[in-house]
């Protein structure tokens, strides 16, 4: 049994790495060919996140345990509330007390409709994360870790709401948060003073992206439901078609973005790694 909170309060920077469940054999070898590689380099923790949809469910599961049963790494399980009944739920936990996983991203999920639409719970299940982190926090000796949102969740008003969120979730039994990706440092340090100002003591570890291609713009736009600043998209597009420069460029912005995270106090840096290992160690041999 591995637990994430003490290397998130220790001295040193906490480094993460993200990945999610792959859809067929050939995805598969990929993830783990980067897993393999990123294991060399001894991360605080890995995580695997939770599919919106039915199919991949199983996957998160299967691939949290055997990242424990096979590595030297300790494993975060994502967990949404998504369709779940309270009893569905319980019984995900309990499958991962049984095998040993002792570290769970509670999160409420998008609306099935997709963002944008409103939200509506399952009949017999959760409304909010800070309710799924009460629920895991009761269901065993969990470390439990939330979503923060420095550029604002789409469906708060303000930055207080996302403070206040937090804190809810804080009181709930959260002792880490994860940020969405990152691309605005001044926003990630305007949620932390936020938080700070009402006496919150929850580690935020922000998210970092490196960006490795112009397709991948639009596409985290779209996940993160905004578009990325222009500061960000100026520097990617002023490359042109130059495959190269748009990811050296890429590689550039989340080095900055990072170095100045950490020189800002941030606890450490969550890479999104897309299954790959080049880019996330170009970036953290820099730092
Ligand atoms: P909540 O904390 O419940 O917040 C949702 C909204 O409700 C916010 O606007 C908040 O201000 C408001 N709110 C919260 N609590 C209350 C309350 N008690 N009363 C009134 N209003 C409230 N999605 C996936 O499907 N799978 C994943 O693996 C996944 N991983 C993620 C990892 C990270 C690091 C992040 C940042 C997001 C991830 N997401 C994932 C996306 C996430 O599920 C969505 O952004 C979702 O819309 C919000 O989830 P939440 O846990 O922040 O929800």
């Amino acid at each position: 049994t591995r637990s994430i909170p003490a290397m998130i309060e220790a001295d040193t920077p906490t480094f993460s790495f993200e990945f999610f469940p792959p859809k067929d054999d050939a995805s598969e070898a990929q993830l783990w060919d980067a897993i393999r590689r990123l294991e060399k380099v001894s991360p605080s923790f890995v995580s695997i996140t939770y599919g919106a949809g039915g199919g991949t469910r199983g996957r998160t599961v299967r691939l949290t345990q055997r990242v424990l049963e096979e590595t030297s790494l300790t494993p975060m399980a994502h967990l949404t509330c998504v369709g779940h009944s309270v009893a569905e739920l319980r019984s995900i936990v309990g499958s991962y007390a049984a095998a040993g996983v002792r570290n769970i991203l509670a999160l409420r999920g998008d609306p099935q409709g997709g963002l944008g639409q409103p939200w509506v719970a399952h009949p017999d299940g959760l409304d909010h994360a800070d309710e799924l982190v009460a629920l895991v926090r009761g269901l065993g000796d969990f470390t439990v870790g939330v979503a923060a949102f420095p550029d604002g969740h789409p469906e708060s008003g303000d930055i207080s709401e996302d403070a206040e969120t937090l804190i809810r979730k804080e009181r709930a039994g959260a002792e880490f948060a994860i940020t969405q990706m990152v691309f605005d440092v001044d926003n990630y340090l305007r949620l932390r003073d936020e938080l700070a100002l009402r006496g919150s003591q929850l580690p935020v570890v922000p998210a970092i992206m490196p960006i490795t291609n112009a397709r991948q713009v639009a596409r985290m736009a779209q996940l993160a439901g905004q578009p990325m600043p222009a500061s960000v998209t100026d520097r990617l597009e002023s490359h042109g078609d130059d495959a190269e420069g748009v990811r050296a460029e890429g590689m550039a912005i989340a080095t900055e973005s990072s170095r100045r995270l950490l020189d800002e106090g941030a606890p450490g840096i969550h890479f999104i790694t897309m299954n790959r290992s080049s880019a996330t160690l170009e970036v953290f041999g820099n730092l």
